[in-house]
C-alpha cells in the first residue's frame, strides 16, 4: 500500500505541512486539509504515529509524506520551503510515553519545535504550534484562562517535563511573533479523542473502549474522581483549521476543548454502560499504575471564551455522543 516512493520527499508546492501528521490529531488534520481541497505534506517519525493512521490519505495525490523526524534541522526546512502555511503537531505524547523517556519527550518537544520555528521565520510561513493543557499543570483555578498562573511540580518529576517543554515551546513561539513578526498561532489542547486514538500511551479513553470490547477489567487510576473534559478530534480539527485562518488569532495562545467536566469514574460506568461489556470497573491506586514520582490533576477545565469570540464556535460533542460514536466506528473496522 505504501511504495517506497512514497517515503521519498516529493518536491512540489504544498499548501499545508503537518509535522506529526501519522499520529492521531495530525492524520485527522490531514483528512480534512485534503477534503477542503487542499495539499498536504506530512513529517513523522513514526514514533508513536503510524502509517495506516494515514491509509485515507495516501492515495490522493495531493499527499505526500516523509518519514523523518523533526529534530532533522535540514529536513524541516526543505519541507517548510514547500508549503505556504505549517501545523506542528510532532511532540511526545501521552502521560505514560513521557514519564517512562523523559529524555525524548524534552529533546521531542524543544528542539523540534525550535527547528519549526526557526524554519518558518526564514520563510515567513503561518503556523500553529499545538500546545497542551497539561501546561497548567496542577493548577486549581479552574477553568483556566490563558493568562492565567501556570502550577507546575517539582523537577525531580518527570511529568512536569512535559508541560515545562510545551511551555517552552510556547514561549519560544510568542517570542517569534512579538520579536521577528512570524505569524504563529499557539493552541492548548485539552483531552482530544477519537477513531485511531491508541491507549498505548497511558490516554484513558482508549484504553476504556478497548477493555470493554474485550471484557477485561475498566482500570481507574486513584480514586475515580479526578476530572477532564474531553472533546472530539473532529471539533477539534474545525478549531484549528478555523484559527488557521484567523488573521486576530494571530499571535496568541488560544484553548482548544470543551466545558464539560466528566469524572474518570463516571467515565468508566459510561463507557460500560454503553458499550453494554460485562467489565468489571477496578480502581487501581496511583502507585501501582505509575512510578513513584507521578501526580496526577484532579479537574482540568477549559475558559474557551477566546476561541468562542475569535471563531465563534467551541467544541461541544457531550460524552455519551463521544463514546457512541467511537464504538460506532470501531464497529465499522
Ligand atoms: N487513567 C485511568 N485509567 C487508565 C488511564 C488513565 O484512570 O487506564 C486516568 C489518569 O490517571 C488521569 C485520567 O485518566 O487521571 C486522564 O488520563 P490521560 O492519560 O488520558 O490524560 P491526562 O492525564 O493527560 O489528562
Amino acid at each position: 500500500m505504501y511504495p517506497p516512493s512514497m517515503t521519498e520527499l516529493r518536491i512540489r508546492p504544498y499548501d499545508y505541512l503537518v509535522t506529526g501528521g501519522a499520529g492521531f490529531i495530525g492524520s485527522h488534520l490531514c483528512e480534512a486539509l485534503l477534503r477542503r481541497g487542499h495539499s498536504v505534506l506530512v513529517i513523522d517519525d513514526l514514533s508513536t504515529g503510524s502509517l495506516s493512521n494515514l491509509s485515507v490519505c495516501a492515495d490522493n495525490p495531493d499527499f505526500s509524506y516523509v518519514v523523518g523526524s523533526v529534530l532533522d534541522a535540514s529536513l524541516v526546512s526543505e519541507a517548510v520551503d514547500l508549503c505556504d502555511r505549517i501545523l506542528h503537531m510532532a511532540a511526545a505524547v501521552g502521560v505514560e510515553n513521557i514519564i517512562r523517556r523523559p529524555v525524548e519527550t524534552i529533546e521531542a518537544n524543544v528542539k523540534g519545535t525550535e527547528n519549526v520555528l526557526n524554519a518558518a521565520c526564514k520563510k515567513m510561513r503561518r503556523t500553529f504550534i499545538a500546545s497542551t493543557s497539561e501546561v497548567y499543570g496542577k493548577s486549581n483555578d479552574v477553568p483556566f484562562r490563558e493568562d492565567g498562573d501556570i502550577v507546575l511540580g517539582a523537577t525531580q518529576r518527570s511529568r512536569w517535563s512535559y508541560a515545562c517543554s510545551k511551555a517552552i515551546d510556547e514561549f519560544l513561539a510568542q517570542a517569534y511573533w512579538k520579536d521577528k513578526d512570524l505569524p504563529v498561532i499557539i493552541g492548548r489542547l485539552f483531552n482530544t479523542v477519537g477513531l485511531r486514538q491508541s491507549g498505548r500511551y497511558g490516554m484513558v479513553l482508549p484504553r476504556f473502549i478497548d477493555q470493554a470490547l474485550t471484557g477485561k477489567p475498566i482500570t481507574v487510576y486513584g480514586d475515580g474522581k479526578q476530572t477532564r473534559c474531553f472533546s472530539l478530534v473532529d471539533e477539534i480539527v474545525e478549531c484549528v483549521l478555523a484559527l488557521m485562518d484567523n488573521d486576530d488569532a494571530l499571535g496568541k495562545v488560544i484553548n482548544i476543548g470543551c466545558t464539560q467536566e466528566v469524572s474518570i469514574g463516571e467515565l468508566a460506568r459510561k463507557v460500560k454502560s454503553i458499550s453494554g461489556c460485562e467489565s468489571e470497573i477496578e480502581l487501581i491506586p496511583y502507585s501501582e499504575a505509575y512510578p513513584d514520582d507521578f501526580e496526577d490533576m484532579r479537574r482540568r477545565v477549559p475558559d474557551v471564551a477566546l476561541l468562542r469570540s475569535l471563531i465563534g464556535m467551541v467544541p461541544e460533542a457531550g460524552i455519551n455522543q463521544i463514546i457512541e460514536s467511537i464504538l460506532a466506528g470501531r464497529s465499522e473496522e
